[in-house]
């Protein structure tokens, strides 16, 4: 049975969709005015593996997620680099789907963009207005907290420790209270000139409305495109920690003062940062390192195993370290597949009492291994087991009673595991060795065959200086990338 943490009950519940194996998901997209770092792949990893996992316990998930093309943060880059808006966000949108390519998530069902759900945005302002929720001042129409009894639900806070709510969007003299968020946004009267002094004046997106022109506010956009795809109430609304204040909070007040039902959402999964040196990683703080930044040195599988091995919820602290680590024990497993291949294909006559004690160890694993899982999705619990067996399965092999069955057994259960981590046998990303390399290597080879050992270790050192390294192993040279170069 499956129990989930839900931060708006702070507890693990049962998890019980609302329509029996059906999950309706949504989780907060980027906002697509720069490229994303792997705090966002963080994110993204998590709930591509939480997918994937329901999905092989049989459930039917629709995984929803949003791209924010429009926001202050948008205006303001398209205003730096003289581009418009639309320009800058197709942009990010397109290198955004490279990097979820290249991290192999691919759980989503259906993106969808802010700016392409105007017409239902407008709808939400409206019967929020109509509701008595909204009202109108002279920048913008507002959310009325005060109007909501319930709102603080999820973050635990009150009206009046609402006053961090404030994004730039949200500032306005004329509002009731001073956690009062903006719905939708006037277009600034007169037009504004670009920074660099040029006469071309600078369009801000805006759309026409009942109210004026304008542009959505930060929080209307999510609860147009949940309702639009899942109605007024969803199994599952997801992001990282930052969100539960005040953006998902605002998401309840908006979506159950329209609808007057609640739970807006059954369970709410908030992943912890990925920090370095304890703080967030974020654009704003400048500590961070892009996707594609790190995939140049390291393989997708390396971030893979480093996301999944934390538990969820935990902040990920990210050093070189702890990423030649998870290199480390990616290697552990390639060697214990390697070795449970070639058992597997050896022609070996079987021992009962052998395969009884390998099909034992695999049973006791997977017990293992789906009780972690299902306990709000312990990987770190998880893997320890995988490790376990690995532990126990080299020690079989080393006593010649790993037997073909039993190995198949083990490769078996591991591809099972794969299908939601995916770090054990991914394959998408393997890099081509270059050819310069490898007349390298093939030179390096002939010299020692010659016995020039002298000259192959300067061979040796030019492959290194390429950013490669050898590793002389009995059936011949393994060329490795050094992970740092
Ligand atoms: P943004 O594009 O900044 O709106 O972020 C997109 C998603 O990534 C949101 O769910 C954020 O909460 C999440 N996110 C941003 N920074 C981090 C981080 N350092 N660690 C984990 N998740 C993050």
């Amino acid at each position: 049975m499956l129990k989930a943490y839900n931060t708006l009950s702070r507890k693990k519940e049962v998890f019980k969709p609302k329509e029996g194996k059906k999950v309706e998901l949504f989780v907060c997209g980027p906002t697509t005015y720069d490229f994303s770092h792997i705090g966002h792949a963080r994110t993204y990893i998590v709930f591509d593996m939480l997918v994937k996992y329901l999905k092989e316990k049989g459930y039917n998930v629709f995984y929803l997620q949003n791209i924010t093309d429009v926001d202050d943060k948008i205006v303001n880059r398209a205003k730096e680099e003289n581009v418009s808006w639309k320009v800058l966000t197709r942009k990010f949108e397109r290198e955004y789907f490279k990097d979820m390519k290249s991290l192999a998530v691919n759980s989503i069902t259906k993106y969808a963009r802010a700016t392409s759900h105007i017409k239902e945005i407008i709808s939400q302002v409206e019967r929020l207005s109509r509701k008595g929720f909204a009202y109108k001042i002279e920048d913008g129409i507002y959310y009325d907290i005060s109007k909501f009894k319930e709102y603080g639900k999820l973050s635990r806070r009150t009206a009046l420790q609402a006053e961090d709510a404030v994004t730039r969007i949200d500032e306005s003299i004329g509002k009731r209270n001073r956690g009062d968020f903006c719905l939708w946004k006037f277009s600034p009267k007169e037009s504004l000139r670009l920074p660099t002094g040029q006469a071309k004046p600078f369009t801000e997106p805006s759309w026409p409305s009942q109210w004026g022109d304008g542009r959505p506010g930060w929080h209307i956009e999510d609860t147009a495109i949940t309702e639009k795809y899942f109605g007024p109430q969803y199994d599952v609304h997801g992001g990282a920690k930052d969100l539960i204040f005040p953006h998902h909070e605002a998401e309840i007040s908006q979506m159950e003062a329209i609808s007057g039902k609640k739970p807006l959402v059954r369970y709410w999964f908030h992943t912890g940062f990925l920090t370095v040196g304890g703080t967030k990683m974020a654009k704003s703080l400048g500590n961070f390192v892009t996707i594609r930044e790190f995939l140049k040195k390291y393989p997708t599988r390396i971030l893979r195993l480093f996301v999944i091995k934390a538990h969820y919820r935990s902040p990920i602290d990210y050093t070189e370290n702890s990423i030649l680590q998870a290199e480390k024990e990616l290697e552990r497993i390639d060697e214990f597949i390697s070795k449970l291949k070639t058992s597997a294909s050896a022609k070996a006559t079987e021992d009962k009492q052998n395969s009884k004690i390998v099909k034992n160890l695999v049973l006791v694993t997977r017990k293992e291994f789906e009780k972690a899982m299902d306990d709000d999705f312990n990987t770190p619990k998880a893997i320890a087991s995988l490790f376990n067996l690995i532990n126990r399965g080299n020690s079989l092999i080393a006593q010649n009673k790993m037997f073909p069955s039993a190995a198949e057994d083990i490769l078996n259960f591991l591809g099972k595991m794969d299908k939601f981590f995916n770090f054990i046998f991914f394959k998408k990303i393997k890099e081509k060795i270059p050819d310069e390399v490898m007349k390298l290597v093939k030179e390096r080879e002939e010299e020692r065959k010659k016995g020039n050992f002298e000259k192959a270790d300067e061979v040796r050192k030019k492959i290194n200086n390429l950013g490669y390294q050898i590793e002389d192993a009995k059936e011949g040279p393994k060329i490795k990338k050094i992970s740092n170069f």
